[in-house]
């Protein structure tokens, strides 16, 4: 599908590619008061599109629908299409810029993911609801109008990937969703937005500093390589570890508790998949903060690698990406997640 409108009435308006893939602001419900018992992506881009008619004083949209997915079943192959179609349609001197509608709750993964997968500084911005849209109050239309102006803006070029939720603007390497209910369920937690939208108006008021889209070493290809996440907790076995390493897993992640503290059974058991070859990465549960290199665990004796203020769900994407681009051994991979 491509629908382009508009274009005749406003002719100096930036081209604006809007990609559907599901999630709530395509969800609809039985009744309007019901905002958790819906199904996920089933309204078309088309509808999501046809609500807003300020849109068509913003920019012109080209719309294609890649998917209609609840994104917890977000898959790789999904990721593979969407980030190849995006850096397609940018490469074209006729998109400007790309919105991505998606579910809230993977979304911080694929925007990381195709933060570091772009190639293009044209602005790239994801956007999601909460509410389904047949609800009341649904926060769908006015996050999409928001992400249409983000991605018509001239600021927003070079800032990498960017997400335009409840009026304000995260960069997709810090953005996560911190609620499973309210409006207002994404923070960038310990650095804060990037800026805001508002009636039309944007405002950046810090930028991005580390490596993305143009700068970094990784493109999107098929193959991803096998990388799982296990937690710590009170209690834990070794079970996990040891069935994934004789699963053939290339990487694991470990969502730590603290400062990436793991506990002593789970922490022998990837020190044995570290001498093994298996990537093993160093990540928090704790939802904020970094994780010190030779603090919480002896990285350099036990082969590991720290992700830094990544979470263990987007230092599973950059885990993925790193080995996919042939990256090894805990020297080159530590140096990956210092960089990005
Ligand atoms: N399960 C939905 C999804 O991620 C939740 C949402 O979009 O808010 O697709």
């Amino acid at each position: 599908m491509n629908t382009i409108t508009s274009s005749s009435v406003f002719p100096s308006l930036s081209r604006i590619a809007v990609l559907a893939t599901g999630g709530t602001i395509a969800g609809a419900a039985a009744d309007a008061t019901n905002t958790s018992g819906y199904q996920a992506g089933v309204v078309g881009v088309d509808q999501l599109l046809a609500v807003v008619p300020a849109l068509s004083s913003v920019a012109r949209i080209a719309a294609e629908q890649i998917a209609s997915v609840d994104s917890k079943d977000m898959a790789m192959p999904l990721w593979t299409t969407l980030a190849q179609r995006i850096n397609t349609l940018l490469a074209s001197d006729e998109i400007d810029g790309v919105v991505v509608t998606h579910g809230t709750d993977t979304l911080e993964e694929t925007a990381y993911l195709l933060h570091l997968t772009v190639k293009s500084d044209k602005p790239v911005v994801l956007t999601a609801a909460m509410r389904p849209a047949s609800a009341l109050s649904a926060d769908g239309p006015l996050n999409l109008l928001n992400a249409v102006t983000v991605a018509a803006h001239a600021g927003s070029r070079g800032q990498g990937v960017l997400v335009a939720f409840n009026n304000r603007i995260h960069s997709a390497r810090d953005v996560v969703k911190t609620s499973t209910y309210a409006v207002d369920a994404f923070q960038s937690p310990e650095v804060g937005a990037l800026g805001w939208v508002q009636d039309g108006r944007v405002e950046f008021q810090r930028s991005v500093v580390r490596p993305h889209t143009l700068a970094t070493e990784f493109v999107i290809g098929p193959n991803w390589p096998l990388v799982e996440i296990v937690t710590s907790y009170a209690g834990v076995s070794r079970l996990a570890v040891d069935a994934l390493v004789g699963a053939g897993v290339r990487g694991i992640v470990v969502a730590g508790t603290g400062n990436g503290s793991i506990h002593a059974s789970v922490q022998q058991a990837l020190a044995d998949a570290a001498s093994q070859g298996v990537a093993v990465v160093r990540s928090s549960r704790v939802g904020s903060g970094h994780v010190m290199r030779n603090g919480a665990a002896a990285d350099d004796a036990l082969g590991f690698i720290s992700a830094g203020s990544l979470n263990p769900y987007k230092a599973r994407v950059l885990l993925m990406l790193a080995l996919a681009a042939g990256g090894a051994g805990p020297v080159a991979l530590q140096k990956v997640f210092d960089t990005y």
